[in-house]
């Protein structure tokens, strides 16, 4: 089992490759930009309710046998949102003030 590195934000569909630094995932695998999290999301996933942390970022380089972006690439698959905004608001506003370890 690998993580999934997802080619883009769910929400605003930016790109979001392999390196950068403003993916967030949740616990699932889905994937936002951190811009997303932190104004539209408020840090509830709109799949599973569950909070964001940074995405870990896959060496590019080759430093233990097998174990590299070259060797595991990202997926090429764009995701996107299962629910309607007014759907996702309403899910974020029901769970948002009750912190990520007590949901
Ligand atoms: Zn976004
Ligand atoms: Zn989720």
């Amino acid at each position: 089992m690998v993580l999934e590195l997802r080619p883009n934000c769910e929400f605003c569909d930016r790109d979001l490759p392999a390196a950068s630094t403003l993916a967030r995932i949740c616990a699932y695998e889905c994937t936002f930009c951190a811009d997303c999290v932190e104004t539209q999301l408020h840090n509830v996933c709109p799949n599973c309710g569950g909070g964001f942390a940074p995405r870990p970022i896959r060496p590019a380089r080759e430093w233990r046998p097998g174990l590299s972006l070259a060797k595991r690439p990202a997926s090429t698959n764009r995701v996107h949102l299962s629910y309607d905004l007014e759907n996702i608001a309403a899910h974020a506003a029901r769970i948002k003030d009750i912190p990520p370890e007590e949901r």
